[in-house]
């Protein structure tokens, strides 16, 4: 079977940066499961995957517009170091859930003196050409209620009744 729009797709992958460094992968774990042709995954992992079929084994690289997007400069920013009174010690590296206008996100903090913190809320993945070795393990037509909800149900998806 072909992956087209409204399939539900299972994939095997290993996720690595251009330097070479295993980012993510399912080894070891579940593969991944999505429903195609909705905006479920980054834009150029779909593209890379449309067409494809059930046992294919092959890479996507994908440039980081395609991926998580450039580095956005205005999205490091020193905060006062009393935001932070909850927490006890703060260290470069940290990551901190934060509220913001599209929802929660994880920042990292990248810098501390005595006053700021600054924190870089850019997705940690930004700025990267991301390299994919995919295999298709499972391709299969979308039921009725997947398409209604927008994902998919059952393992690896939504388990809600
Ligand atoms: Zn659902």
């Amino acid at each position: 079977m072909q992956i087209v729009k409204n399939t539900v797709v299972s994939i095997d992958y290993t996720l690595t940066s251009d330097a070479g460094e295993v980012l993510d992968t399912s080894k070891g774990a579940s593969p991944l499961v999505y429903l195609h042709g909705v905006g479920g995954l980054i834009p150029g992992m779909e593209k890379g995957l449309d067409g494809r079929h059930l046992g294919e084994a092959f890479k996507i690289k994908i440039a980081a517009g395609d991926a998580y997007g450039e580095r956005r400069g205005e999205l490091v920013q020193p905060v006062p170091r009393d935001k932070f009174a909850g927490a006890t010690e703060i260290k470069v590296g940290q990551q901190f859930q934060a509220q913001t206008p599209q929802g929660p996100q994880v920042v990292t903090v990248v810098a501390v003196d005595e006053t700021n913190v600054t924190i870089d809320a850019n997705h940690p993945l930004a700025g990267q050409t991301l390299n994919f070795d995919v295999k298709v393990v499972d391709v299969r037509l979308a039921t009725e209620g997947e398409l209604q909800h927008g994902h998919v149900h059952g393992p690896g998806g939504h388990q809600h009744q």
